[in-house]
């Protein structure tokens, strides 16, 4: 499964002559018609590691807005495999725009009570899913493992331009883990958090340690602009989206990207980078979770 080589777009604006910044945009939401964004590059090479074990079946969890359930039912569809999506809680009796998707692309949604859910991860809920579904490759919620990571740090080595820093939204931290592994020390990571709370710098930590990396330098987690938590607006961030997608032509979604490019062009205004700086922002894609969200009504 070969995806293209995604472009890399600079933005100029009348703040970032002022601050003499160069903004450069790394539009990972353009690799795939379907699956697109950092989630295609966390599924590659599991969906190869799949094939090695002879699984025909990918079984996954996620909320019933999940991206990453999205992008399961599509890769599934595209690459030859069958899928189940383990959802959050009751059926609803109009599946939303993600789960009217994943059910056209052939996945087949298994609901589970909130109290089993929590529980996912243990044997007795898995071998549960397993007498009913049979051996599956089962891939984790928000779809970060050690070959997710890999996959996301291709996205370092693709990168043929030069920058200082590099920025990506953080759901889990799979997708930040790749940039900071593929880089090793040697620029800047900066990932901003989609949600509340402050404990997504240990579970980077963990990642890194899982996928054996040694360099732990060079890179933060900004966690000022979640906007109240995952999921959570405020006009001034809907605005914000309105206006960049006007003035750049580059679509935003207000869950991820909305939040980063905000907090980025707030850290810039209040001086955060040197002059001179080259940044670029990783565009994880997740635009289709628009259809479910009618914030620009
Ligand atoms: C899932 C998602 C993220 C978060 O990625 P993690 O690897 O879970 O940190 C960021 N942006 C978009 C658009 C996503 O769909």
């Amino acid at each position: 499964m070969q995806s293209l080589k995604t472009p890399i777009q600079e933005i100029r604006d009348p703040l970032l002559d002022e601050k003499g910044i160069k903004f450069l945009v790394k539009r990972d939401d353009l690799n795939h018609p379907v699956v697109s964004g950092n989630k295609f590059r966390k599924l590659k090479y599991n969906l190869e590691q799949a094939k090695l074990e002879g699984r025909d079946t990918l079984l996954t969890f996620g909320g019933a807005f999940s991206n990453h359930i999205y992008a399961v039912a599509g890769a599934g569809a595209s690459f030859g495999f069958k899928t189940i999506g383990v959802i959050r809680g009751e059926a609803h009796e109009t599946l939303n725009p993600t789960l009217a998707f994943a059910q056209s692309q052939g996945m087949y949604l298994h609901y589970m009570d909130r109290e089993s859910y929590r529980r996912k991860s243990e044997p007795e809920i898995l071998e549960q899913l397993e007498s009913q579904f049979g051996k599956c490759y089962i891939l984790p919620e928000g779809g970060t493992n050690g070959l997710a990571i890999k996959g996301c740090v291709e996205i370092i080595s693709e990168v043929d331009q030069d920058f200082d820093v590099i920025t990506c939204p953080v759901g889990t931290g799979g997708t930040v883990s790749g940039l900071i592994a593929g880089l090793n020390g040697t620029k800047r990571v900066i990932g901003f958090s989609a949600l509340k709370g402050d404990f997504l710098k240990d579970e980077v930590y963990t990642l890194l340690e899982e996928v054996g990396t040694e360099n732990l330098r060079n890179w933060s987690i900004q966690t000022d602009y979640h906007f109240g938590g995952y999921a959570k607006v405020k006009p001034d961030l809907i605005s914000f989206i309105q206006e960049f997608e006007r003035a750049h032509n580059i679509p935003l979604e207000p869950i991820y990207t909305g939040k980063m490019f905000y907090g980025l062009f707030d850290m810039i205004r209040n001086d955060f980078f040197e002059k001179g700086t080259v940044i670029m922002a990783l565009h994880t894609g997740g635009l289709q979770g628009n259809a479910g969200f009618d914030f620009r009504a």
